[in-house]
């Protein structure tokens, strides 16, 4: 009986196992024809001052949009582009065009907009990502003071000494570093200090049960204060309610950005935000 209920179970497992495995090798087949189809896109979403509701930078974010029209989120297929190396290609993909978009806004005499790129672990710590921010920068022509690069704790923290000197030699070209999801992982506060980094995003996951959550207040106003301390700007992720922006503005936060004031948009819905976009003191 035991036997057979355990027999049972390794062919359970392992049929789920071959369905997982074959899902898997479906996406990166699929990943791969999309990279050649050029079915990627890149959705925008606005940073604002808290206090003038101003827009002071973009989150350029990723969207595969599938010939069907579909959308598929980013969680969906970085991991897997990471874990088949395709991220590289599609990483150069993501920092080109943001430069090149940042660019031509610039040129259209929009405002001047920071704009963010998500780095993944692979993409900072293997190539030269150095050698690849100047050469996107040279060949867009987009100013490197307006580049902001995201990573996150794990990217950082696992060989710490190179990490250290990859975001110097970034440091040097002029863009801005940011931390990601920060909370999330462990980081350790001796290297949070040695790493030349300009500003610390708060995760969302302390965000979203303010005010709600007294242990998510205390966190975020501790953090919102450890960065002040590190001469870091601070940005908190995933705001969705008047509470939440109340709370963050008495805590003296920089930046937000979420839902309160716009998802992730296409650069042309970006562009009518902008336009109709009005800065509300005390927003
Ligand atoms: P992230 O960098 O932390 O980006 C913030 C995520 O939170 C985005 O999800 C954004 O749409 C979502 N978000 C922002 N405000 C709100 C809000 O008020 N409520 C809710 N519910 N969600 C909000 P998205 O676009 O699905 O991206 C998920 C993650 O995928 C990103 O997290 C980032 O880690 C990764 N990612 C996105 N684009 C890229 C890329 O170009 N390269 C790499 N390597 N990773 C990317
Ligand atoms: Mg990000
Ligand atoms: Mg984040
Ligand atoms: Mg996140």
């Amino acid at each position: 009986q035991a036997k057979n209920e355990g027999r049972n179970c390794f062919k359970y497992f392992s049929e789920a196992l071959t369905l997982a495995a074959r899902e898997r090798i479906g996406i990166e087949f699929r990943l791969r024809r999309a990279m050649d189809n050029q079915e990627f896109r890149l959705f925008y979403q606005p940073q604002l001052k808290i206090g003038s509701g101003e827009i002071v930078g973009v989150e350029a974010l990723i969207r595969w949009q599938t010939d069907s029209g579909e959308l598929i989120p980013p969680l969906k297929f970085i991991p897997i582009a990471e874990e088949t190396g395709l991220i590289a290609g599609l990483g150069r993909w993501v920092l080109q065009e943001a430069c090149r978009q940042g660019k031509a806004w610039l040129d259209a005499g929009l405002p001047p907009l920071r704009i963010a790129v998500n780095l993944s672990p692979t993409q900072f710590m293997h190539g030269d990502i150095c050698a690849i921010v100047a050469s996107t920068l040279a060949e867009t022509g987009f100013p490197a003071n307006y580049l902001e690069l995201e990573l996150t704790e794990s990217a950082l923290m696992k060989r710490e000494k190179e990490a250290i000197d990859i975001l110097n030699r970034l440091h040097e070209l002029g863009v801005h570093l940011a931390i990601d999801d920060f909370g999330t992982g462990y980081s350790s506060l001796a290297y949070l200090k040695a790493f030349p980094l300009d500003v610390l995003k708060i995760d969302k996951s302390f965000i979203d049960d303010i005010p709600m959550q007294n242990d998510d207040m205390e966190i975020t106003a501790t953090i919102i204060a450890m960065a002040k301390t590190l001469r870091m700007q601070v940005i908190a992720e995933g705001v969705e309610t008047p509470a939440q922006m109340a709370f963050l503005r008495s805590r003296n936060c920089d930046f937000y950005q979420g839902y309160i004031a716009s998802k992730p948009l296409p650069a042309a819905e970006f562009e009518i935000f902008l336009h109709q976009h009005k800065p509300e003191p005390n927003a």
